[in-house]
């Protein structure tokens, strides 16, 4: 697990950045009021303020319903929880608050996905579907696998119901490693499909954040419906 995530100062808002040969990860904040709940007047300026700002064409992003649902290049606003594309300069984002961000990158052929992986997305393995369109549609290989993960809730925070905990431990791949009596482990969870999946230990990064505990983050567990919403999104340079 390397962390070696930048922060970034756009405008006076705060970002967390992270640089590789083709493609840049972000991660944004909630300093100085920046919120990306789509649905508002505010969400929708501050989105259209991403081309301009990271020098992008245009960004993509989702109805996220906790579906398995990966899209490549959406045209639209359409229902789905994950996108891929091999698209230069078109950010491709998630949005979140408490749910875990996770962005995928090939560094090899520069190819790139983003998944929103809430408690739901985890049980059904939306990572690892994620990384299995990416290697059938865009031929790509686990190995060359890089994957980011960003602020979500953690185990120091996320206390679900014992029936939760029961369906993620009856999953063979959790089965008794993801969870101390009813603190889930979503990071845990992650690095498990990842390491089912063959991706290897140095080509994950995360960035070790908790929304919950951590304030300049959303979090819908902590503020309820008051919650704004968080972005992570990627694009290739
Ligand atoms: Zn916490």
């Amino acid at each position: 697990m390397i962390n070696d995530f930048k922060v970034k100062i756009v405008d006076n808002y705060k970002f967390y950045s992270f640089s590789t040969e083709k493609a840049e990860i972000v991660f944004s904040t909630n300093v100085n009021g920046i919120d990306f709940k789509k649905d508002t007047e505010e969400g929708k300026r501050f989105l259209s303020m991403i081309p301009k700002w990271f020098n992008v064409e245009k960004v993509l992003y989702l109805n996220q319903i906790h579906s398995n649902n990966i899209l490549r290049d959406p045209e639209d606003v359409v229902d789905g929880d994950g996108i891929i594309t091999n698209s230069k300069k078109i950010a491709i984002g998630v949005f979140g608050a408490d749910c875990t961000p996770i962005i995928v990158v090939n560094k090899n052929n520069g190819t790139i996905g983003v998944v929103h992986s809430g408690w739901k997305g985890t049980l059904n393995g939306i990572l690892t579907e994620c990384i299995q369109k990416i290697n059938n549609d865009l031929d790509s290989k686990e190995s060359e696998i890089e994957v980011f993960i960003g602020p979500h809730a953690r185990k120091c925070c996320y206390e679900v119901s014992y029936e939760l905990i029961n369906d993620f431990n009856s999953k063979e791949i959790y089965k008794g490693k993801i969870n101390d009596k009813r603190m889930l482990d979503l990071t845990e969870c992650i690095k498990l499909q990842l390491q089912a999946l063959g991706v290897k230990e140095e080509n994950i990064h995360d960035i070790g954040k908790c929304t919950i505990c951590n304030d300049e983050f959303y979090s819908y567990r902590r503020d309820k419906d008051l919650s704004g919403r968080n972005f992570a999104f990627v694009y290739l340079k």
